[in-house]
């Protein structure tokens, strides 16, 4: 089979038969291909949907989790799953055309040493207020990790087989698809393309679980929030001993008093706070070390329709 496409599916009834359509009516009979719906828990009526998919068609697997494990996990059930050569993944609101896959593919075919084909938004859809902030958590992310993450890259991707099975490899509970699929290596080239709006149904993202997102990925990606105590605490360490120095040279040769109140203040409050910040990344990276060792599943199948070989 030359290509599986992923689809994380959660709560999106409206679009999931269109996206089939639009797929079918794409490819034609041009492209050997399957689709693999990985439905997250969706709470609609996206499960009756798939299956109405599943037993009119040959070439659609649908996999539904127990509840919603988000669509990191959808993403690597999917992956795992998929039996393609070339494997897309692909979001089931229509923000990204099919038409689009056939291009990667062309890019793929011709050019037999890339292995992974990403696309980036050139123009945002959202406001300047979030795309400068975008920008700025790439900055940052950048500056602190080891790996490499291009702005307005999203999972809309397609990969060869050997991607596939290394991101497959990597069996982390807490999965930034984004930092995995750079880890991995391999060649990448980056195709611009416009994402659309959306059919129906809403975006799951709030600013909320953006901030969680962007924390989650510098947690996963770096270890250097970790060193920062160390380096405040080396500063801080210099700069009393010279104040101390000061200090005394000020009482003994020249009889100055030192203030008190304020500065004794300013310190303590200084100083307790970035210990609690200090503790905070500690605890950030041990809660994450507490959840993988317990090491959970990343998802639970509750029902797999697979497609007769
Ligand atoms: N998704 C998922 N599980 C979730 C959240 C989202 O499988 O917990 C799927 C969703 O159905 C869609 C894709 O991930 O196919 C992208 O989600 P969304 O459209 O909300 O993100 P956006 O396009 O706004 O970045
Ligand atoms: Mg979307």
């Amino acid at each position: 089979m030359k290509l599986s496409l992923v689809v994380p599916c959660y709560n999106e009834e409206g679009n999931v038969e269109r996206l089939f359509q639009e797929v079918k009516n794409t490819f034609k009979e041009n492209i050997d291909y399957e689709i693999v719906f990985v439905n997250d828990g969706s709470m609609d009526k996206t499960a009756q949907e798939l299956k109405k998919l599943h037993n009119n068609n040959e070439n659609i697997q649908v996999i539904s989790f127990s509840r919603n494990f988000g669509k990191e996990a959808a993403m690597y059930a999917g992956l795992k799953e998929s039996k393609g050569e070339l494997v897309c993944v692909i979001d089931a609101d229509l923000q990204q055309h099919p038409e689009e896959v056939v291009k990667m593919i062309e890019i793929l075919d011709n050019n037999q040493d890339i292995d992974c084909v990403t696309a980036y938004q050139k123009k945002r859809r959202e406001g300047r207020l979030m795309s400068a902030v975008k920008s700025c958590f790439y900055k940052l992310i950048n500056k602190i990790s080891d790996v490499k993450f291009v702005n307005g890259a999203s999972d809309f991707r397609i990969m060869r087989r050997c991607m596939v099975e290394a991101v497959l490899s990597m069996t982390e509970y807490h999965r930034f698809s984004k930092g995995i699929f750079n880890w991995v290596g391999f060649n990448t080239e980056y195709m611009p393309y416009e994402a659309r709006e959306r059919k129906t149904g809403r975006s799951k993202w709030s600013v909320k679980k953006l901030i969680k997102y962007a924390l989650e990925g510098m947690v996963s990606f770096s270890t250097k929030p970790l060193r920062f105590a160390t380096y405040v605490g080396f500063i801080s360490s210099l700069a009393s001993i010279i104040y101390l120095v000061v200090v005394v040279i000020q009482k003994t040769l020249y009889g100055i008093d030192v203030p008190g109140y304020a500065t004794i203040v300013v310190l303590v409050l200084l100083l307790g706070g970035l210990q609690l910040f200090c503790l905070g990344v500690l605890g950030e990276y041990l809660a994450k070390m507490y959840i993988q060792v317990k090491n959970r599943p990343v998802y639970i199948v509750k029902e797999h329709l697979k497609n007769e070989e």
